[in-house]
């Protein structure tokens, strides 16, 4: 059965559609009117379950209250104490890079200082004098007098003045975030409250149970209404964390079903192409390299050319770090291809890079008779349609390109290969449609082996668990004369020195990137444009040195024009916006500025740090932060309150990993830690659902258990038919729909 049909049939299936779960707009909750519903919409919450899924974000626990001159005994004891007191003062104290806010809590034992060294502004007009808070946090001591720092708090008092009543005052009591918005609608932590109960009181008999019995026994799950119920409104922390692990093991359950069902439909695919793989084009290539291969790339082209050898089309992430060589072994998979008769074609994500990608491989094939053509868009017409004309002949044999190659009006003759190259780049429908451009052989549609690369790669034990089907080869082993790339984070005072080392270095002959995130200035962000800041660096900075600059909205003429410039050393320092991100390799260039490197997430800044240190001299990565991030307090892990609290945390953590190391996996987990996996992945290219509550990494004991029982699911009722599958194949129709459609393509 055709690939898409067999698809289409499971599809189709979901879609009839059985009764949907507590769809029920908000509104219809007790104190939830047109205006409470707006805001909530903003924040996402549109239907009853939306808000019946909004999990706390913390909790406080009231359950014990200690008088405040009773806090003294914690001093240093890790444990966190809960206190009640009215806010006698508070004010901004010291001046940086000791400065902080303090407030004065009181009751009739005696007072405490609160202290807070970050967002030290907004705390400021988040008190007001004379409210009442409950405290929780853990007591340290400053002078010998105990204080609690970065407390966890909440108002007992309703912004109008009136003491709230036992739902807030007594237990662990569910903290939720709080924003403009739902301030001005009271529907603060505290309001926020209110209107979760009503809902759980209205509408949890609606919730129904979606997995079946055996998996909850075997597992020892909460009924879900249990769950839902004990994680807003705990009875106590053990009960909270088996609330939570039951609606990690929904997320994740369903996450793998997804991957279940890919797989599933991946074995029912269309026969591919078995080559012969031993090449002579290949050895010929190997043995006119200028180095050798790395252990690493032998035993990759290796399993590439064991499934090239298969009738089953292959369907293979080639991962390996910036600089670890990938290129080649793409190389040697086209030759082939090309060997047994068949075009190959190669798939960059920017115009630069197919270019480059194009000068590079016509090296590597030296004389070799392979005939090799460009195709990118802005192309002249006649050459164009000359170059159309070879692929649909065949005589083009490689083809190289962007996403031009997926336009209608280019047909292969047969094609046998697609090398898809930083495939996190490109979409999903990008990606289908490559895998897509089969031939007709005998009748029969024959479809092309696929192999994607990417330099973003995912912690090893991860790659099952998310790609599932997809087979995975791992460059681990860079070529061995690469010395480590220098990283410095500097400050936006310190630019002068900056500078200075760019003088010396260009004066050694080396090259200089310096990277900005954006083109235009932006309104809510005070990025200096790339464009501005050439002009500053080439008329005042450099006036002696040749500043280029580039960036993705230049026409491509004048990209590929700066960028051979660049190459043949007549600029010194180029300034660019993220399209050199990728894949670039030009040795000279030793030194990577990257400006507001505290905006930029930790792949973009791996993968930009890769550009340089691809000869055999010292490279440097220069990471530019804005001042405040050199008095910031470091923490581990993302623990802050507010918003602009947490994404300091981020930037800061961001920072520091790149310092600390250049090992590409390590990398990639910090920024999955940080982003979780719908970003991480790219919730539209990957059609991974987003986790709110579980964690790929820190889950993996559920994820295991979780995986096991959806795959068990898919093997024993592939359509989810039966009646013990009714409400699981309910809800995932759904809540997945989506998901499944791009989950499809890979
Ligand atoms: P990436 O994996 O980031 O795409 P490239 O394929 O661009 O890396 O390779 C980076 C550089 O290393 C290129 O200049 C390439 O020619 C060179 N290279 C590749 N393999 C080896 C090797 N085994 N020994 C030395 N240099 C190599
Ligand atoms: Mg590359």
């Amino acid at each position: 059965m055709p690939f898409e049909s067999a698809f289409l049939i499971f599809f189709a299936m979901l879609e009839q559609k059985i009764q949907p779960t507590p769809a029920t707009p908000v509104q219809y909750i007790k104190g939830i009117g047109p205006k409470r519903a707006s805001v909530l919409k903003k924040l996402g919450i549109e239907t009853v379950r939306d808000l019946l899924y909004y999990f706390p974000r913390d909790y406080i626990d009231l359950t014990r209250v200690e008088n405040i001159a009773d806090v003294r005994r914690f001093i240093n004891s890790n444990q966190n104490v809960t206190t009640i007191g009215t806010v006698k003062t508070f004010d901004i104290v010291g001046r940086p890079p000791r400065q902080r806010f303090v407030a004065i809590l009181a009751d009739e034992t005696g007072t405490i200082p609160l202290v807070f060294f970050q967002s030290v502004h907004y705390f400021k007009k988040a008190f007001t004098a004379g409210e009442t808070l409950a405290v929780s946090g853990k007591v340290t001591a400053f002078q010998n007098r105990p204080q609690i720092i970065h407390p966890s708090i909440d108002r007992l008092m309703d912004s109008d003045g009136k003491e709230e009543g036992f739902l807030h005052t007594k237990g662990i009591v569910p903290k939720y975030p709080s924003t403009e918005d739902l301030h001005n609608v009271k529907l603060e932590t505290k309001g926020f409250r209110r209107v979760l109960r009503a809902a759980l009181d209205q509408f949890i008999d609606a919730v129904e149970e979606f997995l079946p019995n055996n998996i909850c026994k075997r597992h020892n799950l909460l009924a879900l209404r249990e769950a839902i119920q004990q994680i807003h409104f705990p009875e106590s922390y053990t009960i909270l964390e088996e609330a939570r692990r039951r609606l990690k093991f929904d997320e994740l359950f369903f996450l793998q079903l997804l991957l279940a069902v890919r797989r599933k439909i991946a074995k029912l695919g269309s026969p591919g192409i078995s080559f012969r793989v031993e090449s002579k084009l290949a050895r010929q290539l190997v043995d006119s390299l200028p180095f050798r291969l790395t252990k690493a790339q032998i035993r990759v082209i290796g399993e590439v050319a064991e499934d090239m050898c298969s009738l089953r089309p292959m369907n293979r992430l080639l991962q390996g770090d910036v600089g670890s060589g990938k290129t080649i072994v793409a190389l040697t998979a086209m030759l082939i291809a090309v060997e047994n008769g068949y075009q190959a074609a190669f798939m960059a994500p920017t115009e630069i890079l197919a270019e480059q990608h194009y000068h590079t491989l016509r090296q590597f094939l030296g004389s070799l008779p392979v005939h090799i053509r460009l195709l990118v868009g802005g192309l002249k017409k006649t050459l164009r349609k000359d170059i159309l004309e070879e692929v649909r002949r065949g005589s083009a044999q490689i083809v190289v390109g962007t996403h031009a190659l997926l336009q209608e009006q280019v047909e292969f003759a047969k094609l046998g290969l697609v090398v898809i190259d930083e495939q996190h780049r490109f979409g999903v429908v990008q990606r289908l449609r490559l895998r897509q451009m089969g031939f007709i052989s005998h009748s029969q549609t024959v479809y092309p082996d696929v192999l994607t690369m990417t330099a973003t790669p995912i912690p090893r034990t991860l790659s099952l668990t998310i790609y599932g089907d997809l087979d995975v080869s791992i460059i681990d082993e860079l070529p061995l004369y690469r010395k480590p790339i220098k990283t410095m984070v500097k400050f936006e005072s310190q630019r002068r020195v900056v500078y200075k080392f760019l003088k010396e270095e260009i004066s050694r002959g080396k090259q200089v990137y310096v990277v900005y995130p954006l083109v235009e200035e932006s309104e809510k962000m005070d990025l200096r444009a790339a464009t501005e800041h050439h002009y500053l660096l080439q008329k005042e900075t450099f006036p002696d040195l040749q500043v280029g600059l580039i960036h993705g909205r230049m026409p491509s003429e004048e990209k590929e024009t700066v960028m051979s410039a660049f190459k043949d050393r007549k600029i010194h320092i180029l300034v660019s916006t993220t399209v050199i991100e990728v894949g670039i390799d030009i040795p000279n260039a030793t030194v990577m500025v990257i400006e507001h490197a505290e905006r930029f997430g930790l792949s973009q800044l791996h993968q930009l740090r890769g550009r340089v240190g691809r000869g055999a001299d010292q490279s440097y990565c220069v990471l530019i932060a804005p001042d405040w991030m050199a008095r910031f307090r470091h923490a581990d892990s993302v623990t802050g309150v507010d918003d602009e609290l947490r994404d300091r945390q981020k930037a800061d953590i961001r920072l520091r990993t790149m310092l600390q190391t250049s090992d590409g996996f390590k990398i990639a987990e910090v920024d999955l830690d940080l982003r979780g996996p719908g970003d991480f992945f790219g919730t539209r290219q990957s059609g991974l659902p987003e986790l709110h509550i579980a964690h790929l990494l820190s889950d993996n004991a559920i994820l295991t258990a979780a995986r096991r029982e959806a795959f068990q699911v898919i093997e024993k009722d592939p359509q989810l038919r039966l009646t013990e599958h009714a409400s699981l194949r309910e809800h995932f129709a759904t809540n997945y729909s989506e998901h499944l459609k791009l989950l499809e393509a890979g």
